[in-house]
């Protein structure tokens, strides 16, 4: 299908039916009594923050997260009303912003909850807290061995509910690192218990992200954080060998021939003539660069799909083009649809594909997809 009439026929198709059906399936893997919060940060990991949030709220999720409190704001004024945390906490001056549109934050620094609890009182409000214990990422986080203070000084804050307790896995998605993911766990139940025995319980005690929640029952708490798996990307993030729920891609990218010719032996393609034809080729312009982002690093690396074959990346890639030889693919012709992430036919390229081919993350190659790429949502 081609949506782009009137544009560059260059486009990325969020199906969000399968986000669904991913939300579902996860949902049954993990249990039914344990919530699931929607990571949409970093505008759904590439995939259209609102539209994704939107669709997980109608599908019955109650808790959203995003990184920033811009973020969340942007899918309050949207129109999305059910709860939101913001995993980063919040800057100075941004206080106001979480009181007005309801949005609940991480707290990780006394100075933090002192400013917010100030904000709230002067407004007459209670402020929802999440306190993030660092029991071994060495991030944000109030450090597991250090609580004492803490403890003592969040009590005194009578403007602010701490409404969760939470923890970030380091490795949760390395088999080897089973033992280390234990010692995480393990902090983290002491220090809740400190917490408890000091007065303070919190309705949300969580741990896991994704491979945290397939992987290691014993980290669900009675929430879980999910992202990558939410969009179908387990290829990378889970580890292979292990029980886990069926998962869809979300995001496909498209694009159509723009240019087709035929190169003799010899010639040289692309910046740097880091491609040289070794035969007369058949060579497909393609409008999608390293804008787009296309990684440039997949110069002579990388693979498309036309007319259900794949089909080599030969050159660099350009910032607004790339080059494919298509000498061996049958009745190619101009305006030919081009696979860049999807299935067509028997052929299919996963986002997981191209980062194992770079040394990365799925998450990597599908929030860096630019917003000069329309999403066309289809589904629902
Ligand atoms: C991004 C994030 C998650 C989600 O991680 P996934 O691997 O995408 O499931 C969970 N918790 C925190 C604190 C995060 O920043």
């Amino acid at each position: 299908m081609n949506a782009t009439v009137g544009h560059r026929p260059t486009w990325a198709e969020i199906n969000l039916d399968n986000l669904a059906e991913n939300y579902w399936s996860v949902k049954r893997f993990i249990g039914n009594d344990i919530e699931v919060m929607a990571v949409v940060k970093a505008n759904g990991y590439g995939h259209g923050g609102i539209e994704c949030a939107k669709r997980l709220e109608s599908e019955g999720a109650n808790w959203l997260a995003v990184a920033i409190p811009e973020e969340a704001v942007q899918l309050r004024l949207a129109g999305v009303t059910c709860s939101i945390l913001c995993l980063g906490g919040f800057w100075s001056g941004q206080e106001m912003l979480l009181l007005r549109h309801d949005l609940a934050s991480v707290v990780y620094s006394i100075p933090m909850a002192r400013s917010l609890n100030a904000a709230a009182e002067a407004e007459k409000k209670i402020s929802r807290i999440h306190i993030k214990i660092d029991t071994g990422m060495g991030r944000v986080g109030f450090r597991w061995d250090e609580l004492d203070n803490v403890i003592k000084e969040l009590k005194t804050f009578r403007s602010l509910e701490i409404e969760g307790i939470m923890t970030h896995f380091a490795a949760a998605d390395d088999l080897q690192e089973n033992e280390f993911t234990g010692v995480q766990i393990d902090r983290f139940n002491a220090v809740v218990e400190t917490f408890e025995k000091s007065g303070i319980s919190a309705k949300f005690l969580d741990l896991a992200n994704s491979p945290g929640a397939i992987v290691h029952e014993r980290s669900r708490g009675n929430l879980v954080r999910l992202g990558g798996i939410l969009y179908g990307l387990g290829g990378d993030v889970l580890p292979d060998g292990i029980d886990k729920p069926e998962l869809k891609p979300v995001m496909s990218i498209h694009s159509q021939i723009a240019q087709l010719k035929v190169v003799p032996q010899g010639e040289s393609l692309g910046y740097s003539r880091t491609f040289i034809t070794k035969r007369e080729s058949v060579i497909a312009t393609i409008p999608i660069g390293y804008n787009d982002g296309y990684p440039r690093n997949l110069s002579n690396k990388g693979n498309v799909i036309i007319n259900g074959e794949l089909a080599r990346v030969v050159g660099r890639v350009s910032m607004d083009w790339i080059l494919v030889d298509v000498s061996d693919i049958k009745n190619v012709k101009v305006n030919d649809e081009v696979v860049i992430i999807g299935s067509q036919h028997e052929a299919s390229i996963l986002a997981e594909n191209l980062s194992s081919q770079l040394e990365t993350i799925s998450y990597e190659i599908t929030c860096g997809i630019s917003h000069r790429v329309p999403r066309v949502f289809v589904g629902n």
